[in-house]
């Protein structure tokens, strides 16, 4: 029988997302989720998408990430699609943190794992959470080539102009700190599928990519290499997002230590917890800012605007940075579905040819779509992303 499928594990530091693909057509065998891994209330939820099979759904502590995972591999087992089965051909890692070292997908062994950790200062958050996932994933199926995909390796293009901050080069070397960008499996998928919306060769064309979901982030992508992104050392740069502050004076930080006497944990919370679009009005989800709007609420409509302006400065910039630019693609959660952020995000630039028609920008749909006005000079679409087919077609690429 011959090795067809390929699991997509995704490990954060409490849940595990998961599915199954099947490599012959990309399509979806099973998906699912484990929440609160580590507490009393745990929930797995898990969706065969094969055979017409129900959701199932469970709430029972789940220790650690080992016992998630054996408790996916019995949910899959259930359908037929068990980890043991000799059809899964690898196992694909979504990793954080590649720091410069890792460019493409790779093959993990002990070093690679042993680099993976060695990026944990610049990852506190994700790296260990991914080794877990991959170590829990390696004991499972030890026979199995287990692949990293990084969400940093398509920003490792940059050149040094865009990847550095201007400080000092030794501390900023020995430190490691440098812009590494993140979201990279999207802005890869995304802009390959715009290019291919465009009928053209990624290699043909320049893009912007604006990813806007609950974390957001802009790349700029020339012939099908990043050559810039707003996302930095870490994903708190750029954007203004759902609960991440973006772009600031590094100095708010020292201000806040010195004279609101918080301590750099507090301040850390500040920036990625309570600050975006929370900080500003309360809400993250952008169907509700939408809809306090059109109540006259004036913080969410204050919020939505500086969501917009911040997001107009990085299509500017990102389209200096380019020279000429062939489309703009939106994507992820806000991208994909809020048609008022998209109108607003272009509004009044048509000097550089963008512009979007109100009626397809209106239109719901799930593919890829053109909702720039016919014959405009830069296309504007709408590219739902996938990050998971993303990783599990590198992954099939790498597992050989
Ligand atoms: P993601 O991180 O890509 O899953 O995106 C999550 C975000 O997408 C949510 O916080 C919402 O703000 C946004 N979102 C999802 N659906 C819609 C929608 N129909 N209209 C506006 N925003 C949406």
């Amino acid at each position: 029988m011959t090795a067809t499928r390929v699991l997509v594990l995704n490990s954060g530091s409490s849940s595990v997302k998961y599915q199954l693909l099947d490599m012959r057509d990309g399509s979806r065998l099973a998906t699912g989720l484990v929440e609160r891994i580590g507490e009393q209330s745990s929930r797995l939820k898990h969706t065969p998408l094969t055979g017409g099979g129900e959701s199932r759904e469970r709430t029972e502590p789940i220790a650690d990430h080992d016992a998630a995972l054996k408790a996916v591999a019995a949910e899959l087992a259930k359908d037929g699609l068990g980890l043991d089965s000799p059809e899964l051909a690898a196992i694909g890692h979504r990793v954080v943190h590649g720091g410069k070292h890792f460019t493409e997908p790779t093959v993990i062994d002990d070093t690679v794992l042993a680099e993976i950790e060695r990026l944990i200062p610049v990852a506190p958050l994700h790296n260990p959470a991914n080794l877990t996932g991959i170590r829990t994933a390696q004991a499972l199926r030890p026979d199995l080539p287990q692949v990293a995909v990084f969400d940093t390796a398509f920003h490792t293009t940059m050149p040094e102009s865009a990847a550095r901050y201007a400080i000092d080069v030794e501390t900023a070397d020995r430190h490691r700190i440098r812009r590494y960008g993140f979201h990279g499996t999207s802005h890869a998928y995304v802009s390959r599928a715009t290019a291919e919306l465009l009928g053209k060769d990624p290699s043909e064309v320049n893009v912007i990519v604006l990813h806007l979901g609950n974390g957001a982030s802009a790349s700029a992508v020339r012939g099908g290499r990043c050559v810039d992104t707003s996302m930095g050392l870490t994903p708190l740069e750029g954007l203004v997002m759902g609960t991440r502050s973006g772009d600031m004076d590094p100095a708010v930080i020292f201000h806040l230590a010195r004279v609101g006497e918080m301590s750099i944990a507090e301040i850390d919370t500040l920036l990625n917890k309570k600050s975006g679009l929370i900080g500003l009005c309360g809400d993250n989800d952008m169907r509700e800012i939408r809809r306090r709007i059109d109540e006259g609420d004036e913080r969410a409509q204050l919020a939505f605007d500086i969501y917009i302006h911040r997001l107009k400065k990085y299509i500017g910039a990102y389209y200096a940075v380019l020279g000429k630019v062939d489309a703009i693609a939106f994507t992820a959660g806000v991208g994909e579905n809020a048609a008022p952020v998209r109108e607003a995000a272009v509004a009044g630039l048509e000097q550089l040819g963008l512009a979007v028609d109100a009626e397809l920008n209106a239109v719901r749909g799930d593919g890829p779509r053109l909702i720039s006005p016919a014959g405009a000079r830069v296309a504007v679409a709408v590219v739902p992303t996938d990050e998971e087919l993303e990783i599990a077609t590198q992954t099939w690429a790498t597992a050989g």
